[in-house]
């Protein structure tokens, strides 16, 4: 059994994300199942800021992507802050670790300095596309290549034959020589391309598993040879398989609907379920189990299980999940300990409201929300009158057969005997609407619907002792009172 190499090897897995300002949700997939792993296996998870590519380079990017690792509890044990003994863990400070290393491929006549200039480059190029053969630059491998100086970029020199190697996720696997090429390793500017800088480090870091995404299973055989002609043992080598968008067999990008990490924060997703949700997206543990906590998942994920084709992003899905989120873990710690997760999703009108109150709508209304974002769209009326809109009264499913004299006169006898109700509580509430309903001869959609909508004036509420409950009597009554006058003024 291959899983058995993972119990054999000491236990060592890395994020290695570039910093480019954005994170998308498949760049923390692959934070999240080397994080599993690693805690798993009693190992250690490290993030590596691969930020070679100055082009590319984003201020406080790395603040980014701490935050949000922070925020998904995936806790780096070695990396920017916590440091470690294989540091600097960012690869700007490693340069001149990486040039010593291709030094020694130069000592040893496995790479060369290479001041071919770019139009050159380009003629090469041109040549095999005239000749339709693909375009290999070890065919136009310089004769007598300079004595390296700094300035002048550093290829390997490739040794291309047949190549296998096991992926944990999509098995035995083998390619050609033609996929074996004089790659760059250090740049003009000296500083390593992604290609030889991760074999360094994953080498000096100790990483023992590379979990990374498909899009580098083709570059596999050039690492191969890079890792044969340092010396190193190769370690266990993952690929995970694209995200792919809601429709169609492409790649999921940007303009798929798919938003980024933080924006999914913003907008009131749950870590517990973003965790979940994007550990599901391609795993899952052979059961119909859905909801998963950190520790579950810690226990249960393996490599064995990852699928090999693409995993299908379903935000709808997310959504159900961080609905089912919320209601869990308020049902498990109670609103008191929620509470301080809500702050920054309440309407305004929420303002000038105490804690207190809002917890009260909070208890009432949470079982409905998707994400905490949806307080600021169903909960206004709770804060301030809503804006009396006589067609949504008027075109309710349940109201449509009564006549605005029916609706005035149903309000008006639930004015009243609501009016008359001593104690303001669910339970009371609960029971002069069971009378109102004998009483009016009523059907209950139609009672409650005109009671709710006249109080609420929004297409969702909670059940309506409890709507009423929060609300307060003066509140419930002089909305009532509101609606009634409108209708008559109608
Ligand atoms: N820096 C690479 C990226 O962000 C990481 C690839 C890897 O994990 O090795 O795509």
């Amino acid at each position: 059994m291959r899983l058995n190499c993972v119990i054999i090897r000491a236990m060592k897995t890395r994020f290695a994300p570039s910093p480019t300002g954005y994170i998308h949700i498949g760049n923390v997939r692959s934070a999240i199942y080397p994080y599993l792993l690693a805690k798993q296996q009693g190992g250690k998870f490290i993030l590596r800021i691969e930020d070679t590519d100055r082009a590319r380079f984003v201020d406080d990017a790395t603040e980014l992507i701490e935050d949000v690792l922070k925020w998904l509890g995936l806790d780096w044990d070695e990396g920017p802050i916590v440091g470690g003994p294989d540091g600097p863990y960012f690869q700007s400070e490693r340069k001149p670790i990486y040039l010593e290393w291709a030094k020694k491929l130069l000592a040893s006549g496995r790479a060369y300095a290479d001041d071919t200039d770019a139009e050159t480059i380009d003629k090469y190029r041109n040549v095999c596309y005239n000749e339709k053969r693909p375009f290999l630059y070890r065919d136009f491998r310089p004769e007598n290549p300079p004595e390296w100086q700094e300035g002048i970029p550093i290829r390997f020199k490739a040794d291309p034959k047949a190549r296998k190697w096991h992926d944990e996720v999509m098995g035995d696997l083998e390619a050609g020589p033609e996929t074996q090429d004089d790659i760059i390793l250090i740049k003009a500017d000296g500083l390593p391309t992604y290609n030889f800088a991760h074999i360094i480090d994953d080498y000096l870091m100790g990483v023992s598993y590379v979990i990374r995404g498909v899009e580098y299973l083709p570059s596999i055989p050039n690492y191969l040879a890079i890792y044969e002609a340092l010396g190193f043992e190769v370690p266990g080598l993952v690929s995970l398989p694209h995200i792919l968008a809601p429709s169609g067999n492409k790649k999921l990008g940007k303009r798929d609907g798919a938003k980024s990490v933080t924006e999914y924060r913003d907008d009131g997703i749950l870590p517990e379920a973003m965790l979940n949700y994007l550990a599901n997206l391609g795993w899952n543990d052979g059961t119909e189990e859905e909801i998963y906590t950190k520790d579950d998942l810690i226990q249960k994920f393996s490599l064995a299980k990852v699928q090999k084709s693409g995993a299908r992003y379903d935000e709808t899905k997310l959504l159900w999940m961080n609905g089912q989120w919320i209601r869990r873990l308020i049902d498990n710690e109670g609103v008191e300990k929620f509470y301080p997760r809500t702050l920054n999703f309440w309407p305004a009108s929420a303002a000038n409201y105490s804690d207190e109150d809002r917890k009260k709508v909070l208890a009432i209304i949470y079982d409905r929300l998707k994400t905490l974002g949806d307080l600021r769209e169903m909960t206004d009326y709770f804060f301030q009158d809503p804006e009396i809109n006589l067609e949504t009264l008027f075109k309710n499913k349940a109201l449509k057969k009564l006549s605005e004299e029916d609706l005035s006169t149903l309000l008006q006898t639930s004015f009243q005997k609501l009016n008359a109700l001593a104690d303001w509580n669910e339970q009371n509430l609960q029971d002069t609407l069971n009378e109102l309903l004998v009483e009016t001869n009523t059907k209950p959609a139609a009672l409650f619907s005109a009671i709710r909508i006249a109080v609420s004036f929004a297409p969702f509420s909670p059940a309506l002792p409890l709507t009423l409950n929060v609300l307060g009597k003066n509140t419930s009554l002089a909305r009532i009172q509101n609606t009634i006058t409108a209708i008559e003024n109608d």
